[in-house]
């Protein structure tokens, strides 16, 4: 479309005539375009060369660029804050929005209790920002290097990827005993919850309401946790360390609140907290190791292969077992190779649960997998879908270690999170038992009413984001 077609069509001329990199019309776009309100991803457009790399994952790997139409959205860009964009920017002209100052600000208030829960990707990443290898676990420095900044607790997310398996495998089994809506989709990844919500509004329903290990975490946090250390949630900043960006724009959705305030009140990524480290002269890899705050300090094997594709499902397929049959799942569970892998789409037939399951990353994969089941050729009953490649090991908050990332630097990551699965004491979220505690002392049992206001969530239908 010429230029004063495309301005005239759609009113466009007030965003490209405000396009820093002075962008005239959509064929003239050489860079993603991120608005100012954007929760998530900046642009700084003195760095950008154009070379259009961040459109390409986009629209190649995402599947976002290209299945929008800008005379239709008002000239507004949709974004799933998926953030592989800062990931290939050569030129770090598209990065995370920074919140290091909110954090810090909060860190410098004595009245203030600071939480940083740390994910289970981040631990086999981070010391790559400090030329460790990629796999690498440095876990207990992560932890002595956030108290030296001033943390005043650190947890574990695996401790929420725990809860989260343990309340979405509970839904999974009371969907198909109740005959409601099949397949479900796994809902820790915001980005692809965005996604489906924005593209895909009529699977909202496939969605499992469990809230993500980030969001559970907050919802403890500012309940149990508040209530036992006897502090107003109020007086709580709650940080959440992530390889992802995606998750500044999900503590920030109003349904996953608690009681009217956020659970969760930054998100900083490895690549923010390395830098603020390095700025402050911290070498996490020269520090001993320290254990996590204890509560809720600790996770299983289950929860830490959360971080990498397929792990989610191997996690929750654990813990369904025990549920659906009164049995921990037998050795080959463990080590459950047919959800393992790289491939874009994978799929499994699991006879001892009687479930036909799938997983995915990339959304641009979720796509072709989604037009199959629309079309009736595919049918499964539980699908993970993880947005970015290799899953949160490569989130577009974790280090820049290859520009492009590479499947090498994947693949070392997730090797090492499948060695503290099957190096960890216990591999089975229903067994940890700090989960267990939680249970008794405050949840009752998963799917109680009490879990299902603090620990479940709604979704929204986006599509009339696309005009
Ligand atoms: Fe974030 Fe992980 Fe989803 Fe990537 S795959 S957007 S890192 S939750």
């Amino acid at each position: 479309m010429k230029r004063r077609d495309f301005i005239k069509t759609t009113g466009a001329a007030a965003l490209f005539a405000a396009c820093p990199r002075r962008c005239r019309a959509a064929d003239d776009i050489e860079h993603v375009i991120v608005e100012l309100s954007n929760p998530a991803i900046a642009y700084s457009p003195g760095k950008c060369e154009e070379c259009g790399d961040c459109l390409a994952v986009c629209k190649d790997e995402m599947g976002v660029w290209g299945s929008f139409d800008l005379t239709k959205t008002k000239s507004r860009p949709i974004c799933i804050h998926c953030g592989q964009c800062t990931a290939v920017c050569k030129y770090a002209a598209v990065t995370a929005r920074p919140e290091q100052k909110a954090v810090a600000t909060a860190i410098a208030d004595p009245d203030v209790f600071v939480t940083v829960s740390t994910a289970p990707s981040v631990r086999v990443s981070l010391g790559e920002c400090f030329g460790a290898d990629p796999g690498t676990n440095v876990e207990g420095q992560i932890v002595a290097a956030l108290r030296k900044l001033g943390a005043n607790a650190v947890f574990d997310t695996t401790f929420g990827a725990d809860l989260t398996v343990t309340e979405e495998a509970s839904e999974l089994l009371r969907r198909v005993k109740e005959k409601r809506v099949l397949p479900q989709f796994t809902s820790c990844c915001p980005a692809w919850v965005k996604f489906a919500e924005t593209f895909y509004p009529e699977f909202i329903p496939n969605l499992s309401t469990a809230k993500s290990p980030i969001g559970m975490q907050g919802s403890v946090i500012k309940t149990w946790f508040a209530n036992k250390r006897g502090l107003a949630p109020k007086n709580i900043f709650n940080v959440a360390l992530t390889p992802c960006t995606a998750k500044k724009f999900e503590i920030r959705r109003p349904e996953m609140e608690v009681d009217g305030a956020r659970a969760t009140d930054a998100v900083l990524t490895v690549r923010e907290l390395a830098q603020w480290l390095k700025q402050a002269g911290i070498n996490p890899l020269t520090l001993a190791p320290e254990p996590y705050d204890d509560l809720m300090g600790r996770g299983s094997g289950a929860g830490v292969i959360f971080g990498n594709t397929g792990g989610v499902m191997e996690a929750a397929l654990r813990t369904a077992h025990f549920y659906a049959t009164g049995q921990n799942p037998p050795a080959a569970f463990l080590d459950y190779a047919p959800v393992r892998g790289m491939g874009g789409v994978r799929s499994a037939r699991v006879e001892a649960l009687n479930l036909n399951v799938a997983i995915v990353h990339g959304t641009a994969n979720a796509r072709k997998l989604l037009a199959k089941i629309k079309a009736g050729e595919a049918q499964y009953d539980f699908i993970e879908v993880m947005a970015c490649r290799g899953g949160c090991i490569g989130g577009g908050g974790q280090p820049r270690t290859a520009i492009p990332p590479t499947d090498a630097v994947r693949q070392a990551r997730i090797k090492g999170l499948y060695t503290l699965d099957t190096g960890a004491a216990k591999r089975l979220s229903h067994e940890n038992p700090q989960v267990q505690t939680l249970y008794k002392d405050f949840f009752d049992a998963p799917l109680s009413e009490k879990a299902h206001r603090l620990l479940h969530t709604t979704y929204t239908d986006r599509s009339p984001d696309l005009g």
